[in-house]
């Protein structure tokens, strides 16, 4: 465990409670119950977002009162998500929620007591959006991080042990995860322990098992298709479970698909993910899967039931169908063509393009057991993917930052953001696509991917600038803070 001192602050089950009724209020429009608590939340911390460029405090009432365990975090200055810049940054945030932000600390009543963190840069806390958390492997000899010998492990287990990949998460400054693909709900259960305060780690909105079409395996394809999904560690094979595949979202024709995504819902899914390509692992084959109709299904059937769909092609064609078929997001693709870019922009559609995770499959392919020349094939992708991300954002399409974190990935979740700066961004428009845009992603741009008032405290102190040096995002960071609580503490 690589966190220097974790603290849950007392305040912890409370803001579980909260961060339960942000979930419920985003995936389930009907829980009028969630929504009222959320709005009153708001209202109490004078919900208007202003510019955080405002140099005065956003509050417009004298009448705040403040919890005892309200504080004001003194920065030597903030950096949002929006880009603005607030020098001598003072955050006041009570329970689990950001109250006020200001220039200076005299707007801050004298009962509020100050944490100086003025050696440091705040940013807001930011969103990974592409996770697979539960995929664990502990180096069990003999095994390999997809495929057989892996230690075996009840659902409950993996969730349990997989909680180093949460930790691991935290301590990059990621504190919301979109975790896209995860076998026996095991996603599902981690994010309900770390909402009730069980565990450790970033907010997560999770997809259930990802839909795949059944397909014969590709020509040498590792891992088969089906150990890519399985989270490693043989849960699987341990618990797999008497019922008709498409009800595990293995899909064999469009007729299944809607009983798919609604069996998904039903088991706790935030979110919908369909993989509409080959491609995983040390598999960079583009082929598309599911066709144009296939994935048109899907995207009606997620959005009839209030759920976001995110759509997996490595492949152009796949990438084109998904953005046509009217998918929230794009994942990986390569080689989008101009007219799928323009279609994008004018849609909204929002582009994961998870350049990183090839190098990261690269750097370990001994632990993979992948070959020199699959190597070579990773690193080949992964220049086209980010030749294809410096065209969508010269075309000016949305871009959120996702790792594709499996396995030993999970602490490297924001070297994407170096890639994006190769890709032709800003330190600033990079910043931006792990916390506004994410924010985005998640349907949460209301309490997430800022620090304003209303927001959820999410806030990450960092060394350096990152205004200027987007390093500082990757090497910085040293205190985390989640919805009000200090989950990492480096300084
Ligand atoms: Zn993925």
């Amino acid at each position: 465990m690589r966190i220097a001192k974790t603290a849950l602050a007392p305040k912890a089950a409370q803001t579980a409670r909260s961060a339960v009724s942000a979930i419920s209020a985003v995936t389930a429009i009907t829980t009028l119950a969630a929504v009222a608590s959320l709005t009153t939340l708001t209202l109490l911390a004078c919900a208007p977002v202003h510019s955080a460029s405002n140099s005065t405090t956003n509050s417009t009432t004298n009448t705040i009162t403040y919890s005892p365990t309200a504080r004001a975090y003194h920065f030597a200055r903030l950096v949002d998500g929006t880009g603005a810049i607030t020098n001598d940054a003072v955050i006041v945030v009570d329970g689990d929620r950001i109250v006020s932000v200001s220039s200076g600390t005299n707007s801050v009543p004298a009962s509020v007591p100050k944490v100086e963190l003025t050696n440091y840069t705040a940013v807001p806390g930011m969103i990974d959006v592409h996770t697979h958390m539960t995929y664990y492997w502990d180096h069990a000899p003999g095994s390999r991080p997809y495929g057989a010998g892996n230690t075996r492990r009840t659902p409950q287990e993996l969730a349990t042990v997989a909680m180093e990949n949460a930790r691991l998460t935290l301590e990059t400054g990621v504190t919301t995860v979109r975790d896209l693909g995860a076998s026996n709900y095991t996603d599902v259960m981690m994010r309900d322990r770390i909402n009730q305060g069980l565990a450790i780690g970033p907010r997560m909105f999770v997809a259930g098992f990802g839909l795949q079409k059944i397909m014969p395996p590709a020509p040498g394809a590792t891992p088969p298709a089906g150990a890519a999904r399985a989270g490693g560690a043989g849960a699987a094979a341990t618990t797999a479970p008497a019922v008709p595949g498409w009800m595990r979202s293995r899909i064999a024709n469009i007729s299944e698909i809607a009983g798919a995504i609604k069996t998904q819902i039903d088991s706790g899914a935030d979110v919908i993910k369909m993989y509409g390509s080959r491609g995983t692992g040390a598999d960079t084959s583009t082929a598309q899967t599911f066709n144009y109709d296939e994935m048109k299904a899907a995207v009606d059937a997620a959005h009839a039931l209030g759920r976001r769909i995110a759509i997996h092609s490595y492949g152009a064609a796949g990438g084109r169908d998904a953005v046509r078929a009217g998918a929230n997001t794009v994942e990986h693709s390569i080689e989008l063509d101009d007219a799928t870019l323009a279609q994008m922009v004018q849609q909204g559609t929002i582009y994961v393009p998870t350049i990183d995770h090839n190098r990261y499959y690269a750097d370990f392919r001994d632990d993979y057991g992948y070959t020199f020349e699959q190597a070579l094939g990773l690193d080949a992708y992964r220049a086209r993917n980010l030749e294809t991300a410096r065209r969508a954002h010269k075309a000016g399409v949305k871009i959120a930052m996702g790792s594709d974190a499996v396995h030993m990935m999970f602490g490297q979740n924001t070297r994407e953001l170096g890639l994006l700066v190769q890709a032709g961004m800003t330190p600033l428009d990079a910043l931006n696509t792990a916390t506004v845009i994410g924010a985005e992603v998640l349907g949460m741009s209301n309490t997430l991917g800022r620090v304003a008032p209303g927001y959820f405290a999410d806030i990450v102190a960092v060394e350096g600038d990152p205004a200027r040096d987007v390093n500082a995002l990757l090497l910085g960071v040293r205190w985390v803070m989640k919805g009000g609580a200090v989950v990492v503490d480096k300084r």
